[in-house]
């Protein structure tokens, strides 16, 4: 398989290549050439099929020229070693609950899955990354523990002092071993400048072996496809036909969405659900793409994205066609007072407790059915557990709400990071040492 760049001024390279680099030279997006489509004897079976066969059939679609079948089977049996199921809370109506991994959010998938397949290439090749991320919170955790214990990767993970949640930095600052936490002080965008400064240093990086984990990377891609297809599985039984609800921020998740579609999963629509920083429902509305700088601050935090960075990906899976992209995708957005009344809503109808981002999700899914006669299987994407973003939470329903221990233990432990001004020489020296 070849991948090309969304900006078609780089050359097309293999999926190792692409899953190294991150991104091209030209600063797009990687994409194969062609989506690989499933055999129709796959949709018709795959009921019968689990999480983790699903996987292998879509991964191994992807992957099949560079890894051989039992190997790949292994990556998936040791990374995908959690569940997605969806939780049926209403009349046709499902959470899929993406947050039974070990951050107990949906980036799981993507960091595991990247970091197993990563560390099997380096294996070979007998070599070492190290991998610098910038992180404004949910994303570092996942990685932090996508590739805790990896023998040959090491993390640096870069947070801005005291603007992450308490869980959200002791999931990046206890793991130790091979897991760095560097806690810089000042914004995100310091963190972000200091990555992206030490990328570009030619001189490091002819001395250091550099990779990267954000969102873009198509490694990061591929398995979040893997529990759409897994939930057509088992709704189609209802002959439904279904409509997922995804809530948005950097449009990875929605873009494995498509992605699935276009390996020929049936679905209605997708809802790219987001909060005001509502650049996509825009475009969606008008056809002009106008980003918002800087975004927005709200209580979903996770997607607060004024300039997504897989939209033009979005965009070349409709074959850069706007009237197809906005045939299949609805957008809608909700300010953070709709999205409190959202929690709220869904714990006084179906009594279930959803993050933030969650609601947006719910919302954007009834918004689109108010105007829907049709009959549908709608599913909105829990994209974490509610008790990653307490304390909202908790003020919304207005009582104290139970923490799943795994979230409780970690608050024990002991925060372990390194200080840093954000000053590319302090930066240079803490990498300099690791040559
Ligand atoms: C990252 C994140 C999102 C946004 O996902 P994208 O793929 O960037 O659109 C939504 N919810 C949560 C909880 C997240 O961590």
């Amino acid at each position: 398989m070849r991948l090309f760049s969304t900006n078609k001024t780089s050359p097309s390279v293999g999926i190792e290549e692409a899953i190294f680099q991150g991104l091209p030279p030209d600063n797009g997006l990687y994409l194969p050439d062609e989506i690989p489509v499933l055999p129709e004897t796959f949709w018709e079976t795959c009921e019968s099929l689990s999480f983790q066969d699903i996987a292998f059939v879509i991964a191994n679609a992807f992957f099949k020229e560079e890894i051989p079948a039992e190997d790949l089977e292994g990556l998936i049996q040791k990374s995908m070693d959690f569940d997605a199921p969806s939780v049926k809370i209403g009349d046709d109506l499902y959470c899929l609950e993406l947050f039974h991994g070990p951050s107990m959010a949906f980036k799981d998938f993507g960091a595991r899955f990247m970091a197993a397949v990563m560390s099997y290439f380096l294996e070979k090749k007998n070599r070492k990354v190290h991998i610098l991320v910038a992180t404004s919170g949910d994303t570092g955790g996942a990685v932090a523990q996508g590739f805790f214990g990896q023998s040959n990767i090491d993390v640096h993970i870069l947070y801005p002092s005291g603007k992450v949640s308490d869980i959200q930095e002791k999931q990046l600052t206890t793991l130790g071993e091979n897991v760095k936490a560097i806690e810089v002080d000042g914004t995100f965008d310091d963190c972000q400048k200091l990555v992206k400064t030490a990328f570009l240093d030619e001189e490091l990086r002819s001395k250091l072996n550099l990779a990267s984990a954000n969102s873009i990377n198509i490694a990061r891609l591929i398995p979040q496809a893997f529990y759409f297809v897994y939930t057509y599985s088992r709704l189609k039984e209802k002959h439904f036909p279904i409509v997922f609800s995804v809530p948005s921020g950097n449009f990875g998740n929605l873009s494995a969405g498509v992605i699935a579609h276009k390996m020929g999963m049936p679905v209605h629509r997708f809802i790219a659900a987001t909060n005001v920083n509502k650049v996509v429902p825009e475009y969606l509305k008008t056809g002009v793409y106008e980003s918002i700088e800087p975004s927005v601050s709200t209580i979903s935090n996770a997607m607060d994205v004024g300039n997504p960075s897989n939209f033009p990906r979005l965009k070349a899976l409709f074959g850069d066609k706007f009237e197809d992209l906005s045939a299949a995708i609805s957008g809608y957005s909700f300010t953070d007072e709709e999205t409190k009344q959202g929690i709220l809503e869904v714990k006084n109808m179906y009594d279930y407790v959803v993050c933030p981002h969650t609601a947006i999700a719910y919302l954007g899914l009834n918004k689109y059915l108010e105007n829907t006669k049709e009959r549908v299987s709608s599913v909105f994407l829990s994209t974490a557990h509610y008790a990653k973003f307490l304390p909202d939470v908790e003020a919304v329903i207005g009582a104290g709400l139970p923490v799943p221990e795994r979230l409780e233990e970690l608050l024990d432990k002991e925060k372990v990071a390194l200080s840093m001004k954000p000053d590319y020489s302090l930066f240079r020296a803490y990498l300099d040492d690791l040559i």
